[in-house]
């Protein structure tokens, strides 16, 4: 019984000591955290979801620029939304997005909904998610558990973390949360993993919680992956057509990484029409994803003007000056944009 009083005395200052260092040194400024809208939290969780803060930073700005509301979101198309994402990555959080808003529309009045048994219905949005949601929007206590949360909790028992389960993980995540002030609570956990309980050399000497913590100065150098695999390599044949004007993309219906975003024709579906257009360049093009290598090799055809394609594929002379309405994986915009 003595041990678990201390322990509960434990978390309670751990869960005060995160708020106190949240107030005085956590990130203020971040874009999502100056005004606080359950649409603007929402809009930063899913970005945050597989991507750093600094990354996110411009793409929330400019997601946010162009719909600065879910009433403005609500009338987007699949086609908008993934092209204020095009360059994030990851766009199954995009079309997430797309399906959430209309469900919203749908069903909610265009009103985000405040219950967490109904936000973590919505597409992309799992435990930890709707947790933040809750605990951010409508400051109402919940817990979260993403990867920092988890080390820096592991850590602060002294557990191992490949050892502890996942629901033991969320109960004691469940115990640390501050039920006065949530808000800075789970954003200053967040912060505290991002900049100070790194995944290696943690800065112990200036974290809040060193002097309760279990393994305060005293946590080895994160373990490399002896077994690190080596990135599947994929190759792709893409043939990008060009007029003075205009470029001709196809929409990628397939069930990929890239589903719904438009790209230069496959080479072999187009090949019974490349006799219409003449090729200027040839390149190379190659382009880390997390867990893939990506080799384009893009041929770029011109034509004298915008001839039909005989094709059951959806696909469309898009005028350069307009290309930025469409949604384009990084490595084709990037090209698109040095033409
Ligand atoms: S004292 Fe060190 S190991 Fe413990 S939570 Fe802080 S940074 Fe992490």
């Amino acid at each position: 019984m003595q041990k678990k009083t201390s322990l509960n005395k434990r978390n309670q200052l751990f869960s005060q000591q995160i708020v106190q260092w949240y107030l005085e040194h956590g990130r203020h400024d971040l874009p999502w955290r100056k005004k606080v809208t359950p649409y603007r939290i929402w809009i930063s969780e899913i970005m945050l979801q597989q991507t750093q803060v600094k990354t996110v930073i411009p793409y929330f700005k400019n997601f946010i620029k162009k719909f600065p509301s879910q009433k403005s979101l609500s009338e987007a198309s699949e086609d908008q939304v993934l092209a204020a994402w095009s360059g994030l990555g990851f766009y199954r959080r995009a079309r997430n997005i797309f399906a959430t808003k209309e469900i919203i529309k749908n069903n909610y009045r265009n009103r985000f909904p405040n219950e967490f048994e109904h936000i973590i219905e919505l597409p992309g949005i799992g435990k930890s998610t709707a947790g933040a949601i809750m605990s951010l929007a409508y400051l109402d206590p919940h817990p979260i558990l993403d990867g920092n949360v988890k080390r820096v909790i592991s850590r602060f028992l002294k557990k191992e973390l490949d050892l502890l389960k996942e629901a033991e993980l969320w109960k004691l995540s469940k115990e640390m949360v501050n039920r006065d002030d949530c808000f800075s609570y789970t954003q200053g956990i967040m912060d505290l993993g991002a900049t100070i309980c790194k995944p290696s050399n943690p800065s112990c000497l200036e974290c809040p919680v060193n002097s309760q913590c279990l393994s305060a100065f005293n946590v080895s150098s994160a373990k490399k992956n002896k077994t690190a695999s080596v990135k599947k390599v994929i190759e792709m044949n893409l043939s990008l057509i060009l007029t003075k004007k205009s470029l001709l993309l196809v929409k990628n219906e397939n069930d990929s990484i890239w589903k719904n975003l438009w790209l230069p024709f496959d080479s072999g579906s187009i090949k019974n029409h490349i006799k219409n257009f003449k090729l200027a360049t040839t390149q190379k093009i190659k382009h880390e994803l997390t867990h893939r290598t990506l080799e384009i090799n893009l041929k770029t055809y011109s034509s004298l003007k915008e001839l039909e394609i005989e094709t059951n594929q959806t696909y469309k002379w898009i005028k350069k000056d307009r290309i930025e309405e469409y949604g384009l994986p990084k490595p084709i915009s990037k090209v698109i944009k040095e033409l």
